[in-house]
């Protein structure tokens, strides 16, 4: 499977593709470069709003907890 057509341009995966936190690297495996990223609430919320939403903002819904 290809990675997700909005890799190269989407905030949760450039700040969080190095990271440590097993949340987030697990979603980047199923979603990102995996066969949940048409799921991805990041996109439907990029569809309904025109833009992109917090960096923070995980693949499933819900922000990254510090
Ligand atoms: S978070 Fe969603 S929009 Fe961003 S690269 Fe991953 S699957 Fe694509």
């Amino acid at each position: 499977m290809p990675d997700c057509e909005l890799l190269d341009q989407c905030g949760f995966f450039k700040k969080y593709k190095d990271t440590k936190k097993l949340a987030c690297s697990g979603f980047i495996k199923q979603y990102c470069k995996g066969p949940l990223q048409a799921q991805c609430m990041r996109k439907a919320y990029r569809q309904e709003h025109g833009k992109p939403p917090s960096d923070d903002m995980m693949p499933p819904g819900g922000m990254v907890s510090a």
